[in-house]
């Protein structure tokens, strides 16, 4: 996931294609995202863009840039891929905003998604002994499991791209089943989650942004 990101002196993201050329913009739509997370946002046209491009606005606005041949389609999902460092360009900016506005949406789009989420791959992985999912505003961690069986997840999770949401969810269902970090339990996790390494580099990476 974070994989093929490229962030560069500008602040900008982008696929890594060929180099972008020099500005030519032919269209700015403002537009409402399917992922309610990414706005408010706009998209440009670039007639010489060799790829998807993602730069926060210093009024917070999120600019798309759509190569020529691209869609909006792919650049909204190229955005969605990269919520977590969209609202950390967004924090950095206007932390106060982002304090008030963002926060209690994000927190009420984590209620209603991250507990379906994970009962889904716990069904998918034969996970049993989930008896509740709380969600919570922790400093620091992402996520904790009781005894009990229970869940509890940190509301951040729903500003991360998909792939390291689901890792750290079938992180924590694995202690479900062992209530360690031992080798045996890592087997867990990699056989649910194959690319759990490249999720923690991206935690390891923009964790702290997120916070
Ligand atoms: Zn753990």
């Amino acid at each position: 996931m974070c994989d093929d990101r490229r962030v560069n002196r500008a602040g900008q993201i982008a696929l890594p294609f060929d180099a972008l050329q020099a500005p030519a913009e032919l269209a700015a739509v403002a537009a409402v995202p399917t992922d309610a997370s990414l706005a408010p946002l706009y998209f440009v046209r670039h007639r010489r863009a060799r790829r998807y491009l993602l730069r926060v606005d210093p009024d917070g606005r999120l600019r798309i840039t759509i190569p020529r041949g691209g869609s909006k389609r792919e650049a909204e999902a190229f955005a969605a891929r990269n919520v977590g460092w969209i609202a950390g360009q967004r924090a950095r900016i206007h932390p106060a905003t982002m304090a008030i506005g963002e926060r209690i949406e994000l927190r009420a789009q984590a209620v209603e998604e991250l507990p379906g989420r994970l009962r889904d791959l716990a069904a998918a992985h034969g996970v049993e002994g989930l008896t509740r999912v709380s969600i919570r505003n922790q400093r620091t961690r992402w996520g904790s499991c009781g005894r009990d069986g229970h869940i509890t997840l940190n509301w951040r999770l729903v500003i991360m791209p998909p792939a390291v949401r689901d890792y750290v969810l079938i992180h924590e269902l694995m202690h479900l089943r062992r209530m360690d970090h031992s080798p045996a339990y890592w087997r867990l996790v990699e056989q649910a989650c194959p690319d759990f390494a490249a999720a923690r580099a991206w935690l390891r990476v923009n964790g702290r942004t997120l916070r």
